[in-house]
């Protein structure tokens, strides 16, 4: 059984529009989703259509897929997700372009090369900024990205004909000997030749658009697909979006690392959020019912219970960030306002609470010489 064509796991006809394609994701995904389908298989065939999508809602991708075939396609440029702090093998080089053409030309001579024959092109990376909304739920984002891409002109081979003829320097294979006389005795080396660059090809015919690097830096505006979940830290692998690879060679990845900016009213911890509920004393003594927003907008109600202490954290099962199988909190940090500018009533009322408790009011103890108070008085109003 060969595997089914992203069209078939979506359920699309192959000339379908992006907004079929994008209906046809919703509903699987809102059928297959883990947290709601209990099949056995559900997970797998969530992951499929994730794939499927993120492939056929990107025309670049899937002109590329209609193209290459499925086959050839998720071989070459599958796009993979991965948590974050989990990657490790990410290559910081960015020396692309200029170093392949200088080595094409004899000009750059790295000699720290170990690899010879076709050289896989080197990964970028760039960043994004989404709101929180955005890394709880998902969202799609376009950016601008520079890189090579393989010359249209010579399919990749740097060779105007196309065809590619043995290096003269190298006699092709891609090494040169170098031979040095010293004190201690003669050294040879092994190094990667200056003309081919560790090709051991040559173009026949320099082509003229790209010059014989098979390569032409274009601007690209990307469809980023980004999956709900996601955090600051966070990267998005998308297989085949960095520098394009020597001939025959794969292209690089295009990394993108997920900055989620501060939110207005909620702090993210892990899949937890936590947001701030003012109240006031009297609020804070009885317990009332209290009106929050979640944050996909909904208004729930919540009962503030009755002698709450400030700073009490009161929590909100399942309201956090649903993105896996067991959702997050939703935290409702108390903070108790101590209200500055009262009514009379209010302020009649307070001095009433207060005498009940045995306290003494300000104005009783000035009546009575009290010397210290009266000090402070006047320093605040000094200060006014
Ligand atoms: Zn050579
Ligand atoms: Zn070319």
């Amino acid at each position: 059984m060969g595997p089914e064509s992203y069209y078939d796991i979506l359920g699309v006809a192959r000339n379908a529009s992006e907004k079929e394609i994008r209906k046809a994701y919703r509903d699987l995904a809102r059928k297959y989703h883990p947290d709601v389908c209990k099949d056995p298989g559900a997970e797998e065939k969530f992951k499929k259509i994730n794939e499927a999508y993120s492939v056929l809602s990107d025309p670049q991708k899937r002109a590329q897929y209609d193209r290459m075939g499925h086959d050839a396609f998720s071989r070459a440029s599958k796009g993979s997700y991965t948590g974050g702090g989990g990657f490790s093998d990410f290559h910081a080089d960015f020396a692309g372009f200029g170093d392949i053409f200088d080595s094409f030309f004899g000009g750059g001579f790295t000699g720290s090369r170990q690899s010879y024959g076709p050289r896989r092109g080197a990964d970028l990376l760039q960043k994004i900024c989404i709101t929180l909304e955005d890394a709880v739920f998902g969202t799609e984002q376009e950016i601008e990205l520079v890189h090579s891409e393989t010359c249209p002109d010579c399919d990749g081979t740097g060779s105007a004909t196309k065809r590619l003829s043995a290096c003269a320097t190298c006699g092709g294979t891609g090494q040169m000997r170098q031979v040095s006389q010293t004190i201690f005795g003669r050294f040879v080396r092994m190094s990667t030749c200056t003309a081919c660059g560790g090709r051991g090809k040559m173009p026949e015919v320099r082509c003229r658009t790209c010059g014989g690097t098979g390569h032409t830096r274009v601007r690209r505006t990307v469809n980023v697909h980004v999956p709900p979940g996601v955090d600051t830290g966070t990267r998005l692998r998308m297989e085949g979006y960095g520098e394009a690879g020597d001939y025959g060679a794969p292209n690089g990845d295009l990394f993108i690392e997920i900055e989620v900016a501060p939110h207005k009213r909620f702090v993210r911890h892990g899949d937890d959020l936590e947001t701030t509920l003012e109240i006031t004393p009297s609020q804070a003594v009885l317990g009332s019912t209290v009106e929050i927003e979640t944050i996909d907008g909904r208004t729930i109600s919540l009962n503030v219970p009755a002698g709450v202490q400030h700073n009490t954290g009161l929590r909100i099962p399942g309201e956090g960030v649903r993105w896996r199988g067991r959702p997050g909190d939703l935290l409702v940090r108390v903070k108790i306002v101590v209200p500055t500018h009262l009514t009379s009533e209010q302020r009649e009322l307070y001095r009433r609470l207060l005498e009940i408790e045995g306290g003494v009011h300000p104005q009783s103890r000035r009546r009575k010489g009290f010397f210290f108070q009266d000090v402070v008085d006047k320093v605040k109003e000094s200060v006014k």
